[in-house]
């Protein structure tokens, strides 16, 4: 069993990710895709007069502010369309692709932030209707039931509160989620660098490989968003799968690249 989270930052390739994943599947791999969205929505929510807003926590972890509209945008952005589009592509690669979001079948359950700790101007202030949550379960049965259909699941990082309201997560935390609750052997984390790197952005400082006991330690190398990736690999390793590997979506054959080593293996 193998779990790919492709990022949804500018210069993912999914044409190459959904390429590699079909090949892998004709040779008799199980594979779970789940993808993110962050740029996309950002340039919706622009373009439809309700620009994204950002809040930095006060340990340092930037995430999106999401209002209720926001959210609505997050859905039309990623269940509506990326996740449309790449179940498309991997149909038109013979691939029995089936999208589907945290939300149907209560897939990704998730306890939903009831206010937002954000940094702002040196305070702390408390952000009310924030609508992104943090997974606290995965209805892995519904994911087996798919897959022994012969069907290949495509998640978006939609989840639903046990009030069922629907909440925005992070896609590489869910991916962690999904590949621990299946046992999966490896998580493959595509983005648009090389893995993660000591000195960001100097590529020649990249990390080849962690310890799994040294994860923490690395955090500190981690800005921005790609903090949410090493904490996504350490609640996967945490749960039991074998490796995780930052590795890059833009190469050739990203996802075969990445199992044979190439990236950042924290293992
Ligand atoms: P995606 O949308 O593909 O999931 P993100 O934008 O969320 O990607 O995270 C990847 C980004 O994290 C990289 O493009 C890079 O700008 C940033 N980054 C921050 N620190 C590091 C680091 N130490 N090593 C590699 N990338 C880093």
């Amino acid at each position: 069993m193998l779990v790919v989270k492709i990022g949804g930052a500018a210069g993912n390739n999914m044409d190459t990710v959904c390429e590699d994943i079909a090949a892998l599947i004709k040779q008799g791999q199980k594979v779970i895709l789940v993808h993110g969205g962050s740029d996309e929505t950002n340039a919706v929510s622009e373009k439809l007069g309700h620009p994204p807003k950002f809040v930095t926590s006060p340990s340092g972890f930037s995430s999106r502010y999401t209002d209720r509209e926001t959210l609505e945008i997050f859905a039309m952005v990623t269940s509506g369309k990326i996740n449309t589009l790449l179940v498309e592509r991997l149909q038109k690669l013979g691939v029995n692709a089936f999208g589907l979001s945290g939300v149907d079948g209560r897939l990704l359950e998730a306890k939903r932030k009831e206010a937002v700790r954000a940094v702002e101007n040196g305070r702390v202030r408390m952000l009310h209707d924030d609508h992104t949550g943090t997974i606290q379960t995965v209805n892995a049965a519904l994911l087996q039931t798919l897959m022994d259909a012969g069907l290949t699941p495509v998640v978006a990082p939609l989840a639903i509160s046990p009030e069922g309201v629907a909440l925005n997560v992070d896609a590489d935390r869910a991916a962690a989620m999904i590949a621990g609750a299946l046992k999966a052997e490896s998580l493959v984390i595509l983005t648009n660098v090389p893995g993660l790197m000591r000195h960001f952005p100097d590529e020649s400082t990249l990390m080849p490989n962690i310890e799994r006991a040294k994860l923490g330690e690395a955090l500190k190398f981690a800005e921005g968003r790609m903090k949410k990736k090493v904490l996504g690999a350490s609640e996967a390793i945490d749960q039991g799968v074998q490796r995780v590997i930052f590795a890059d979506s833009r190469v050739h054959f990203p996802v075969s690249s990445a199992l044979s080593g190439k990236g950042t293996v924290i293992a």
